[in-house]
């Protein structure tokens, strides 16, 4: 298949593995961050990690919208979601996302009629199919998924379609980069940045990481390729004393992004002026909400929202893991009470979570070889 054949060639993968090693010599601990979830995903389900040299260590960073989202906001959606005429529509990925009184899919289980959609404007099709029901469409994401629901709104209202609306969770990467780069319990050399988000806002917005925090930053494509050139890339620039912004996934990502994208995100969105990231306390103008010119679309606007705020189980350590302080596995939880069966944090329900990912292939391959091993 064209645009990922050529990303896995087991050749090329092999003399980029021995580039990184021969770049990253011995002496020197390097410390990447892959900011984007997608991006874990794909480290562990082709196994980079084994290719690489024990002196780079990946820290996974926050960019799983999923995970990111606290547990209040869940809660206060599905309240909104209690009504008998509302229909709950979300991603799949939300399915399983735990409540404090259990994930959409258990509140589907006891009665509430919640639907799986593909993307919003599948959940405005539901509104037009239903019109004595109101479709709340639970939108999550990073600006990756934001454009869609701009336009959504857009149509909802260029149609009329009034009984819509969305509880909006859309989320912003840069000031989760800045809250990373200002916690004093993490130290960073460098950062694989999102390709997906990239799409959208370009290349231009992670400036001020090169600039002003002297942190090489290159955006990366999700093959095995893509990334283990990006690492190449990293390790140049390190070696070169230098910190600049760089595209590996110039096939996809434009430098200045997609501005039809950016202008339909300007006409329907403002910024919050601050939102409670899972984990990481609350972030300032790092969420979107609703313009007050589409407030009969807005779910917050047009309902009365409780505004509840969860704390996390007390030993789940989803904060530490999400800013990369701890390891999935390091996570006192991590393959006992919490499972990709039985999740107690997000991290662990979508797959691009890095508790997920990690059990689902690491722990999984450990297990195995564990069992295949022979008895001393
Ligand atoms: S193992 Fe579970 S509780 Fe622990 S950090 Fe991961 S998702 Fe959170």
């Amino acid at each position: 298949m064209k645009f990922v054949d050529e990303f896995r060639e087991p050749q090329l993968i092999s003399r980029t593995a021995d580039e990184i090693r021969r770049l990253a010599g011995s002496g020197r601990h390097y410390r990447f961050m892959e900011i984007c979830g997608g991006h874990t995903h794909a480290i562990y389900r082709f196994g980079l990690k084994d290719l690489l040299p024990v002196n780079i260590e990946l820290i996974h960073g926050p960019g799983c919208p999923v995970c990111v989202l606290p547990m209040g906001r869940i809660d206060d959606g599905l309240s909104l979601a209690q009504r008998p005429d509302v229909i709950f529509a979300a991603f799949g990925d939300m399915m399983r996302v735990p409540g404090t009184a259990g994930s959409p899919l258990e509140h589907k289980a006891r009665g509430m009629d919640v639907r799986i959609v593909y993307s919003p404007s599948d959940a405005l099709k539901l509104a037009k199919a239903n019109p004595g029901r109101h479709v709340m469409f639970f939108a999550i994401g990073f600006e990756t998924t934001a454009p869609s629901t701009a336009l959504t709104l857009m149509r909802a209202r260029a149609e009329g379609v009034q009984n819509f609306s969305v509880f909006c969770n859309h989320v912003t990467i840069i000031p989760a980069i800045r809250a990373i780069l200002d916690s004093p319990d993490l130290r960073l050399d460098a950062f694989i940045g999102p390709g997906h988000v990239s799409t959208v806002i370009g290349c231009r917005p992670y400036e001020w990481i090169a600039r002003d925090a002297r942190k090489p930053i290159v955006i990366s494509g999700f093959e095995p390729l893509d990334l283990l050139q990006s690492m190449v890339m990293l390790l140049r620039q390190l070696q070169a004393g230098e910190a600049r912004v760089e595209n590996q996934y110039k096939r996809v990502v434009p430098w200045e992004g997609n501005r039809a994208a950016l202008r339909a995100m300007v006409e329907v969105f403002q910024l919050r002026p601050y939102f409670e990231w899972r984990g990481m306390g609350f972030i300032s103008q790092s969420a979107l909400r609703i313009r007050d010119t589409y407030a009969l679309w807005d779910s917050e606007q047009r309902f009365q929202v409780p505004g509840v705020r969860v704390t996390d189980p007390q030993a789940a350590q989803c904060g530490e893991v999400l800013k990369g302080v701890l390891k999935p596995h390091q996570c006192r939880l991590f393959g006992r009470e919490c499972t990709p069966e039985h999740p107690i944090g997000a991290l662990m329900v979508s797959s691009e979570g890095s508790c997920a990912a990690f059990h689902n292939y690491e722990h999984r391959k450990a297990a195995t070889a564990n069992r295949l091993s022979p008895i001393a």
